[in-house]
């Protein structure tokens, strides 16, 4: 599937360029990446010589610097590092951050190596990066991605200070780092959280509603189908099913699937899974070990938050979901993006459903360059205000004030506060701007059609700005 996974990116671009009046060649100079570099290096382990492949694909340069996780899988290759990095350009452009975009990957069955050995490699092919200017936090800054985490980033910023060390912004070279690490609160669920916020902004939307028969604000109690279990698919499947009300009735792993009719219990299969690495076993559903065709399940919502090119012309049409919120990159092929739009079927792009990691990226990136953390300053302030304000109104009006014991009142925001209000805003902003865009064009035009001529137009009008 991801040999025609950069194929698939380039037919949805071109289609949605063709719509906006561009100078000649700007739309090709936009679509191609402008580098990839390729690494081979090796690395004494187990007694002997082991050879790795890397890439780090900079699509775009028109912000810097370039932003996109890095991943690590046994099959990954230059054309689908070139797709995922081209996305991470639109997703970046579309939701307003001031990055280009970029991608890495590195060849390799993380499950097959010790930590100390994943710890070796990653310095060695971080070494790789830095060395060749792919690594900076100026120029090209990571985050994690499939198989990787936040001690994959540690390794990274650990040693890109070792070996730059005059460098004061050096813990900025990463995002998604630990906590203790210079990370910051939110970047683990972040975007799961954003795919809870495009979903609500979606259920919140008469008029993209419209044709799925479904109400506003009628999340609640809505059946959803999610692949993939992973941190994105989990905390998806968590904020959905604790906060809106929806019931989680199929959760679909590489071992299987997991059904429950009622709603799966999202902490508890957390658990087990997180033990067993493993959905089967699990007493709070029904298990079959026969995963293929469980997209297809009956559902109303279907998350897919795994590989690329999940929904392909095969699966299409049999798709029940009257939304898909694509909370993976690429899960959606273009000629199934057709069918699903002549049925009807609203998709919720990736480029904007899972955008809210690099937008908590881009909050831990910026405090790392401030170098203090958010609401530092103002929280005491802002808490003393609040108390004012309310012993004031008493004296007034001689009753209670009813906020006087709410700690969100009384208190000032504290970093997650901070970090979710700010995704809040971006993803509903963004939100906004697609469904005006789609207003704007033609009947049949999609949301992604609509984000992607956005991504086009912004990242057009920087090329503009400097004069190409
Ligand atoms: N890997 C994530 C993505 O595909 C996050 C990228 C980032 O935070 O830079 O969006």
């Amino acid at each position: 599937m991801s040999s025609s996974f950069l194929k698939n990116v380039d037919d949805m671009f071109i289609a949605a360029a063709e719509n906006i009046d561009l100078p000649e060649g700007l739309a090709d100079k936009i679509r191609f990446c402008n580098a990839t570099y390729v690494t081979r290096f090796g690395v004494r382990l187990r007694g002997k010589m082991f050879t790795f492949r890397g890439w780090r694909a900079t699509h775009s340069t028109h912000h810097s610097p370039a932003k996109g996780g890095i991943r690590f899988a046994p099959n990954v290759n230059q054309d689908e590092v070139e797709a995922l990095a081209a996305l991470m350009s639109y997703k970046c452009a579309l939701v307003g951050l001031p990055f280009g975009g970029s991608k890495g990957a590195l060849e390799i069955d993380p499950s097959e190596w010790e930590p100390h050995e994943l710890e070796k490699i990653t310095r060695r092919f971080a070494q790789e990066l830095m060395r060749h200017g792919f690594l900076s936090p100026a120029s090209n800054v990571p985050a994690p991605d499939m198989g990787t985490g936040e001690q994959t980033m540690m390794w990274i910023a650990d040693e890109y200070r070792r070996h730059k060390h005059e460098d004061i912004n050096g813990s900025a070279c990463v995002t998604g780092k630990p906590l203790d690490g210079g990370g910051i609160e939110g970047r683990t669920e972040a975007t799961g959280r954003g795919v809870q916020y495009a979903t609500q902004a979606l259920f919140a939307s008469e008029v993209e509603l419209q044709g799925t028969g479904f109400a506003v604000d009628s999340l609640a109690g809505k059946r959803v189908v999610v692949q993939g279990f992973g941190n994105v698919g989990y905390h998806a499947a968590k904020f959905l099913s604790e906060e809106d009300g929806c019931l989680i009735t199929s959760i679909i792993e590489r071992d299987g699937v997991i059904r429950n009719e009622a709603g799966l219990e999202i902490e508890k299969l957390k658990r087990h899974f997180s033990v067993n690495g493993k959905l089967e076993g699990f007493a709070g559903g029904t298990f079959s070990a026969q995963n293929e065709g469980a997209l297809e399940d009956d559902c109303d919502i279907l998350i897919p938050a795994a590989l690329e090119g999940v929904v392909h012309e095969r699966n299409a049409a049999q798709i029940k979901a009257k939304v898909v919120v694509e909370a993976a990159n690429g899960p959606t092929t273009s000629t199934a993006d057709a069918i699903l739009k002549s049925r009807g079927v609203v998709v919720i792009p990736d480029m904007y459903a899972n955008a809210g990691g690099v937008i908590v990226s881009y909050f831990e990136w910026v405090k790392n360059l401030t170098h203090i953390p958010f609401g530092l300053m103002e929280r005491r302030y802002e808490a003393t205000g609040h108390r004012r304000l309310a012993q004031s109104l008493e004296t007034m009006t001689g009753k209670a004030f009813p906020l006087s014991d709410d700690k969100a009142f009384t208190d000032g925001p504290q970093e997650i506060d901070l970090v979710r209000s700010g995704l809040a805003e971006m993803m509903s902003t963004a939100f906004q701007a697609i469904s005006q865009t789609k207003a704007e064009g033609s009947g049949d035009q999609s949301l992604r059609d609509a984000a992607y001529q956005i991504a086009i137009k912004r990242i057009a009008a920087s090329y503009q700005a400097i004069g190409i």
